[in-house]
């Protein structure tokens, strides 16, 4: 009896035993303590990551990791790609890891050569745009995005500050301040107060719940008392509409339709058009932005409404409101990943959610429409060389009061050049100067590769 007991106790727990191996056995054998995986964090095993035109970003040669040849292309493309001590969470290389260093039951990670085509990764990224917007950057710290917004595509993701993933710099105590946020891919998981571009949310509010919006007037002289304190603006509008309202960016019309719609017709359209939500791109979630008016009395109720306040919004979850907005209401799923070894990533991209709906057509062709009279009226056509751009910019004061975040979000209508976009820049001066150029930059980067490449 007590032997038949111990046997019994000797394949449970070769039972555990194997279970565990099975489930865990990926997982186990990329963790940091396996010997086996010493200096390139595990990627001197790795396969190829190409761009969508075939540039080679990563490779591995003689059991080391290199990244693309020219310098400014690692940088542009390195939040993306990921550097050799997976520092950057978010990045291809950390994601991805196992998929790239290629683990199998059968092989370990001995595969042999001849069956290691299949771990090589080809992203929806073109590098060329992405060297193009971090150049227009010019130094400036920021996110940049634009996305297909037919096929959730992403074209251009650039993260500012940067560094050289052949040569990272050693991060201490003394300089960990200069390379703040380094680690950071800030299209995925960073947030900043929107400012003006918030009045796109306000906007949406006013449309799907004021019925005679389009034919009201406001009346702006500069400042006025809101909510028992004052709200300034910019300029001194006069009467105005929602339309001029918008393509002025006039504080008055949009803190006052705050108030009037209070905090839960606010707060619902805030959490409709995703500003409170997380986004899965391509496994990685977006960190959420914020819009919470719960305890915001009602001068800070209509602040919020003009994208102060308490207000946080990311940049890819701004690109994906673009998408919305210029797909009639259907929201692309952005993705990173085209393609991995012999295609079952394929079957994966783009997901189900492209295409969801966001917001109701009617709303979303009238949100379009008075983006473009943004640009047509304000920003002016000859700034985007001959695309039809839809447009808002923001000039954000922070919450220190001595710095702006700059913004610029939009779409192209063109039928050829679906490209929706975002670009947040830390300590600009204003959203359309600074801001602006380098959204062009990146766009135009983006649309010529389209219509060259497809
Ligand atoms: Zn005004």
């Amino acid at each position: 009896m007590f032997v038949f007991v111990l046997a019994l106790f000797f394949f449970a727990g070769i039972i555990f035993f194997t279970a565990n191996i099975s489930i865990n056995a990926g997982s186990w054998v990329q963790h940091s303590y396996n010997g086996h995986l010493s200096g390139s964090g595990g990627l001197e095993k790795a396969g190829k990551i190409f761009d969508r035109n075939g540039v080679v970003l990563a490779q591995t040669a003689d059991g080391e990791r290199y990244y693309n040849d020219d310098y400014e292309t690692r940088l542009s493309t390195l939040h993306v790609v990921g550097d050799n001590s997976l520092n950057i969470s978010t990045a291809v290389q950390s994601v991805y890891r196992s998929e790239l260093t290629g683990f199998s039951y059968i092989w370990g990670l001995e595969m042999p050569e001849t069956f290691r085509g299949g771990n090589n990764l080809t992203l929806t990224i073109d590098s060329a745009a992405c060297k193009t917007a971090y150049e227009a950057l010019g130094g400036m710290e920021g996110a940049v995005v634009v996305i297909n917004y037919k096929t959730g595509e992403v074209l251009c993701s650039v993260s500012s500050k940067s560094y050289d993933p052949n040569d990272p710099p050693e991060i201490n105590e003394d300089n960990e301040d200069e390379y703040d946020g380094v680690y950071l891919n800030k299209v995925l998981s960073s947030s900043y107060t929107p400012g003006s571009i918030f009045k796109l949310i306000t906007t949406e509010a006013a449309l799907e719940n004021i019925p005679d919006i389009d034919s009201r007037t406001f009346e702006c002289s500069g400042s006025a008392v809101i909510g028992g304190n004052e709200v300034t603006c910019m300029s001194s509008h006069g009467l105005i509409d929602i339309h001029d309202g918008l393509a002025q960016s006039c504080n008055i019309v949009f803190a006052q339709l705050a108030y009037e719609l209070g905090r839960d017709k606010m707060t619902e359209a805030a959490n409709k058009l995703g500003v409170n939500s997380s986004f899965d791109v391509g496994h990685t979630p977006t960190v959420k932005g914020n819009y919470n008016v719960k305890n915001a009395d009602d001068n800070q109720l209509a602040w919020s409404g003009i994208g102060q306040y308490t207000d946080l919004t990311n940049p890819m979850q701004m690109c994906i409101l673009m998408s919305a907005i210029a797909n009639g209401g259907n929201r692309a799923e952005p993705y990173y990943v085209e393609r991995m070894g012999g295609g079952d990533f394929e079957k994966q991209y783009p997901s189900e959610k492209n295409g969801e709906a966001m917001l109701e057509s009617d709303i979303a062709q009238k949100l379009n429409d008075m983006m473009r009279y943004n640009v047509t009226s304000n920003y002016g056509d000859s700034m985007f060389g001959g695309l039809t751009v839809c447009a808002k910019t923001g000039t954000a004061e922070v919450q220190d009061g001595e710095s702006n975040d700059a913004w610029m979000v939009g779409f192209v209508r063109d039928e050829d050049t679906p490209l929706a976009f975002a670009v947040a820049i830390e300590d600009g001066t204003f959203g359309i100067s600074t801001a602006g150029p380098v959204a062009v930059a990146a766009v135009q980067a983006c649309a010529e590769d389209m219509l060259a490449n497809g």
